[in-house]
């Protein structure tokens, strides 16, 4: 990739720095790839594990839409924070599949099975089968061929699967750059554009950002409440307000 570019500023988590980071990266040489792809120089994955809220991902899935970027957006089904097949939530993660980013699962193996007690191969791909076919109740389309790990374990780093495309095989992980904003650690280790490898897979979590910069904790707590308030006025409309009676 082109040397040529001065590094971008030091990371604020905002929608700001985030459209400069996509469009730096862009003029490095960079294209943006499905996961249907073979790693490929000049080619990035651009994945976002949703963790915290479809509504904050639709954000940043309309930002890159404007930015003419794709990437691959992948919910979870056993979040405390949020239900995909909630009516609200599909409906957010069905437009984020309509402005042209592929969709799938975020599968978190610690809802089955402790950390250091690791399924048997066959079992791990009947609960993936299990959660991607559940996954086709929340949109009609195909899921995305990536599967990722919520805070992956180390069992599931760096090896394949049969079934599925694990974002943490070797090709797309070990073989190509991989940077992460996990627990905005870009604040400490940002990534320098210019050293990057020419094959890529980038990860943001799309509930880290927002129009202004907040830290780690503060973002966690404001998903956190947003979850709490809305539950209690959804729970409130349906039970107490008896809008379907
Ligand atoms: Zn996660």
């Amino acid at each position: 990739m082109s040397n040529a570019h001065r590094d971008l500023a030091d990371p604020a988590f905002t929608y700001d720095w985030y459209r400069e980071f996509l469009e730096r990266l862009r003029s490095a040489g960079y294209r943006f790839r499905s996961f249907d792809d073979d790693p490929d120089d000049g080619g990035v994955f651009l994945r976002h594990d949703v963790d915290l809220s479809p509504r904050r991902a639709l954000e940043m899935a309309r930002l890159e839409a404007d930015a003419g970027v794709s990437a691959t957006y992948l919910f979870l089904l056993s979040s405390p924070l949020y239900n995909p097949f909630e009516g609200e939530q599909r409906t957010n993660i069905r437009e984020i599949a309509s402005l042209g980013h592929d969709v799938g699962i975020h599968f978190s193996t610690h809802q089955y099975w402790a950390k250091d007690d690791p399924p048997t191969d066959a079992a791990l791909r009947d609960r993936v089968a299990a959660e991607r076919s559940a996954f086709d109740a929340v949109i009609d389309a195909d899921a995305a061929p990536a599967v990722s790990f919520h805070i992956p374990p180390d069992w599931v780093l760096d090896r394949g699967f049969d079934g599925f495309r694990s974002s943490y095989e070797p090709a797309l992980f070990s073989e190509i750059g991989y940077v992460a904003d996990s627990g905005q650690r870009w604040r400490e280790d940002p990534p320098r554009i210019a050293e990057l490898p020419d094959a890529l897979q980038v990860l943001t979590h799309p509930g880290l950002w927002g129009d202004e910069d907040a830290s780690f904790e503060r973002r966690i707590e404001r998903a956190a409440v947003d979850a709490g308030s809305r539950a209690w006025e959804l729970a409130h409309r349906e039970f107490v307000d008896g809008v379907y009676s």
